[in-house]
């Protein structure tokens, strides 16, 4: 089976199928594209990358918080090292921050000490107690009611969408096929043994499969008669400030944590934006990503506990994000239920951190219900690096300019992104197929205006690359139409052909 990407027909057959193209179900398939196997993703969103995984707080945890023994404990630290292996040949942008955990008080600073014994025990390298000094020193616009700190090196930071799309394009690379605007509507199970995948593009016969459907894996268990976990959604908010705060932060900054979360966090991005959040409130519908007024003005309360000056004026958008809780730790291994069917569920946080030791357990997992492995001798570990024209120097850029003239014309201006940068983000073998995906891939739309001035061009260009009418570019999900014309507005309908 050839790799590819897109909204085509699924294959009659595949030796595995993957449910779920979010960081968890891409890092799963790249893992098993080291082996000579059919490997299907299937994915109902056009792009990867559309649910939980876009939305999060884009942290490489160092792995202090888990419980001894969980999964959660043992994933994140060998997640956190496979990224630091990884990042770079997968095209990963990723820096290493280190955090810190910020203790207030005395109480707060053995929570902090409990936190290093625990740190220690599941194997984190390097954490250290940090004076009131070193913490001011290391971090000058901090609180100065600060007590002290936690300091993990090895924590970092990294893109989310691209750490997805990394994964995905090296699965692509070596064989395993996406099939987007597909779901998941029925499993067929004879005699105990998954035999099948029903989706809304047809029927792929397989023997095994892998759950990755985030927030709606619980559903896909229910469809082998697997109720054996439940997901129950948790929404996250936060507040993303523009580029212009500068070096407002240098390290990740959490607040002592409590029982139910991490706290409210204030960060830096890979991008070099700031953001502060997210908070943790349990809802019942899967698809509600609102910010509210009341969770927005308790993430501030919140960051302002750690950085009594926020920059609020330089806030350029709010999010929402669901974590697929199923309970303390993630769901991993075989269903008990249906032989061949596996899940990687319940993946909240440190789920991003995780992923690639994820897809290495769920070999393991596949292995021990009788997925036959051999290793592929032609496999390619990384991607071909891809040129980001506003971190080169001046010399480089006209190197560029005068090889392909797209690299002259800029179409984001608050991020300085190329049209020759756009066109490939569209053509590589993940290309973006939405405006969201071309945000996402390249940050055409990700600065201080949020699309306004180039969300037409990317429009225009995303229709000449694809060959399809302007009409028919969306902006991030199957429905989500950017033109009506009068008569299907007043019909409800959204024009797509
Ligand atoms: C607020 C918040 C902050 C977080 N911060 C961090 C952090 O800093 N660090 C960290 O390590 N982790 C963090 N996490 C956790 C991390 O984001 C998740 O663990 C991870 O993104 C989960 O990835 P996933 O692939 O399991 O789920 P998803 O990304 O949700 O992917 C599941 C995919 O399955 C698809 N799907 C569902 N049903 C079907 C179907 N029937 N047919 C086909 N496809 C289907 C969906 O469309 C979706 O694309 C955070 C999470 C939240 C919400």
């Amino acid at each position: 089976m050839a790799g590819s990407f897109g909204a085509g027909p699924v294959p009659d057959s595949a030796d595995v199928v993957v449910i779920g193209g979010g960081v968890v179900g891409c890092a799963i398939a790249r893992a098993l594209s080291r082996y000579e196997l059919s490997v299907l993703v299937i994915e109902r969103s056009p792009d990867v990358a559309t649910g939980t995984s876009k939305a999060n707080s884009g942290i490489l945890h160092a792995g202090f918080d888990a419980e001894p023994g969980t999964w959660k404990a043992r994933l994140n630290v060998q997640g956190a090292r496979l990224y630091a292996e990884l990042s770079e040949g997968l095209g990963i942008p990723r820096k290493a921050t280190g955090s810190l955990v910020v203790a207030k008080d005395a109480a707060q600073m053995e929570t902090v000490a409990d936190l290093r014994h625990r740190g220690i025990d599941n194997g984190v390298p390097g954490l250290e107690i940090w004076s009131r000094e070193q913490v001011l020193a290391h971090e000058p616009n901090i609180s100065p009611e600060v007590a002290g700190a936690l300091w993990a090196p090895t924590g970092a930071i990294v893109c989310p969408f691209l750490a997805t799309v990394g994964f995905a394009e090296n699965a692509i690379r070596n064989s395993v096929r996406i099939v987007t605007e597909c779901a998941v509507t029925g499993l067929d199970v004879a005699d105990r043994q998954i035999v099948a995948v029903n989706t809304t593009r047809g029927r792929v016969a397989t023997r095994f499969v892998v759950n990755a459907a985030g927030l709606h894996s619980g559903e896909i268990a229910r469809l082998a008669g697997d109720d054996s976990f439940t997901i129950k959604p948790r929404r996250g908010e936060y507040i993303l400030f523009d580029r212009s705060v500068g070096k407002l932060v240098n390290t990740v900054l959490f607040p002592t944590p409590d029982k139910v979360s991490k706290g409210i966090l204030v960060s830096p991005t890979v991008h070099g934006n700031v953001f502060i959040g997210p908070d943790a409130t349990e809802i019942d519908d899967p698809e509600d990503k609102e910010t509210t007024a009341g969770g927005l003005a308790g993430i501030i309360a919140g960051a302002r506990r750690i950085m009594p000056t926020l920059p609020l004026g330089t806030a350029i958008t709010e999010f929402a994000g669901l974590r697929a809780a199923a309970g303390k730790d993630f769901v991993i291994g075989p269903s008990p239920v249906a032989r061949g069917l596996v899940h990687a569920a319940g993946i909240q946080s440190p789920g991003l951190t995780s992923a690639p030791a994820i897809g290495e357990v769920m070999v393991e997992v596949l292995q021990d219900v009788g997925l036959r492995l051999r290793q592929k001798a032609s496999f390619v570990p990384v991607n071909p690096a891809k040129p980001r024209f506003h971190e080169m120097d001046r010399a480089t850029q006209a190197e560029l300019i005068a090889a392909d003239p797209l690299f002259g014309r800029v179409i984001c201006r608050c991020e300085t992104i190329t049209e020759a940068e756009i066109v490939a983000a569209i053509l590589s073998p993940c290309g973006a197929r939405t405006v969201d995906g071309v945000k996402r891939r390249v940050r055409a739309g990700a600065g201080r205006c949020q699309g306004g001035f180039c969300g037409p061009r990317v429009t225009a260009i995303l229709a000449r690359e694809l060959g399809i009418p302007v009409t028919s570019v969306r902006k991030d999900s199957a429905d989500s139409w950017l033109f009506m014309s009068r008569a299907d507005l007043e019909a409800g309908e959204g024009v797509h052909a």
